[in-house]
């Protein structure tokens, strides 16, 4: 998401009429493309795979594999390389996703204009050797920013050595199981992996249920979601180390997990993910506007899961968290003088993650319940608070995972605390 500037002005402008009711139709954000919130199939572009090779000795680029996104690779006439990027289909918000494979037959250090026809440069080049780089990470390349075009020129070293150039290190559907291994949330007996549905093209829609609540009494529930946005990675990241810390052979998770069922969807948009999308499912739809009709099989799949799992139980709904990237670190909790039970979470969280961060920004911008989003989803049908937990973009991944960690472990303080409260009423 990006930032909500025009309905924020137009929010205050409410309030000072004393006049802004939920009620009123909700069409969009401001950054959002006319008729966003028509989530009904509408259609895509696919996107046609392929090695493309020019100049002599050749340089070759390749889309070939999950993640990847370009349209067109060519020679300008001043011998520099071009690249052109388009999105799944449009109007489509300005989050200009790209990845390739580049090499060549003789080693060289390339210019390459990246060029999008439907946006402006946003992403800053992400490269890695396909082979590794005796386990280095992602580097990040220069990038000179036209400011009149949108365009974005890069210096990519090239040889036979294939790398791989991306907006954000590359995280596909494929990956989540050893990314769920690797930081040990699945492994351990109490997180449970299901696929509870597929998407448009037939992935599979995965689950975590982690508990150690073996109790007969009421059970609280926590839900985690994330990637509804392909591009938005550190969003994603962020959600897999609050998983982490969710799943942590530590006193406060264990007794966390003897309390509440955490509920995770964390690859809410695999299809996107994987093909490459700037913003879309397969469906070319914004799956963060379909948290009211549910038009699209991975929101209705994870609804569907939610709503059975919740009316076959004795369990009770207490907080949501949908991760998601912008250009800055933001909280967008509920009003706060809209009542939810428990009350004020987000409000009660915010102040634990800036104390123990005193030097990282975080910004807060509370919002009506109107719009088609999966926080609102959560308050219209269990009465709870919400957020949408956005990670700026640029937030190196030792950062955000620390970070998301300790934000975790803060918030289970927290909701203990709020349940023994409540569950003594
Ligand atoms: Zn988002």
């Amino acid at each position: 998401m990006h930032p909500y500037k025009a309905f924020t002005y137009c929010f205050i402008f409410l309030i000072s009429l004393s006049a802004c009711k939920s009620s009123e139709q909700f069409t969009g954000y401001s950054y959002d493309p006319p008729n966003v919130t028509d989530t009904r199939d509408k259609g895509i572009e696919l996107q046609k795979r392929r090695v493309v090779g020019v100049d002599s000795p050749k340089v070759w680029i390749s889309n070939e594999f999950s993640g990847a996104r370009f349209t067109d690779f060519f020679m300008d006439s001043d011998s520099t390389y071009r690249l052109i990027i388009e999105p799944e289909n449009e109007p489509i918000n300005n989050s200009p996703w790209y990845a390739f494979k580049i090499w060549s037959d003789r080693p060289a250090m390339i210019p390459l204009t990246i060029s999008y026809p439907d946006g402006r440069h946003r992403y800053q080049p992400k490269s890695i050797l396909e082979k590794g780089e005796n386990g280095l990470p992602y580097a990040f390349l220069p990038v000179l920013e036209d400011s009149s075009s949108g365009d974005a020129l890069i210096y990519i070293p090239v040889g036979r050595n294939k790398r791989i150039v991306s907006a954000q290190p590359l995280q596909t559907s494929e990956m989540i199981r050893n990314e769920l291994i690797k930081r040990n949330i699945l492994g351990p007996s109490f997180t449970k992996i299901d696929t509870i549905g597929y998407s448009k093209q037939g992935r599979p829609l995965i689950e975590l249920t982690i508990t150690e609540n073996s109790g007969s009494e009421k059970k609280p529930v926590l839900v985690i979601l994330s990637r509804q946005h392909p591009p938005e990675v550190t969003g994603y990241l962020g959600a897999l180390s609050a998983l982490k810390a969710l799943t942590a052979d530590e006193p406060m998770a264990r007794q966390f997990r003897e309390t509440f069922v955490i509920k995770a969807y964390p690859m809410v948009n695999p299809d996107g993910v994987d093909n490459g999308h700037w913003r879309h499912n397969a469906g070319g739809v914004d799956l963060n506007r379909d948290w009211q009709y549910f038009n699209q099989p991975e929101t209705a799949a994870i609804r569907n899961a939610i709503t059975s799992f919740m009316d076959e139980g004795d369990y009770r709904m207490i907080y949501a968290i949908d991760y998601h990237s912008t250009d800055e670190n933001i909280f967008y909790p509920i009003l706060s003088d809209i009542k939810t039970t428990p009350d004020n979470i987000t409000q009660q969280w915010i102040p634990l993650i800036t104390e123990e961060y005193p030097d990282i920004v975080f910004n807060i911008e509370e919002f009506d319940t109107n719009s088609p989003i999966s926080k609102n989803w959560f308050y219209h049908t269990y009465g709870v608070d919400a957020l949408t937990y956005e990670i700026d973009d640029r937030m190196p991944t030792a950062v955000l995972d620390e970070v998301s960690y300790r934000a975790m472990h803060h918030l289970m303080d927290l909701l203990l605390k709020n349940w023994v409260e409540i569950s003594s009423e």
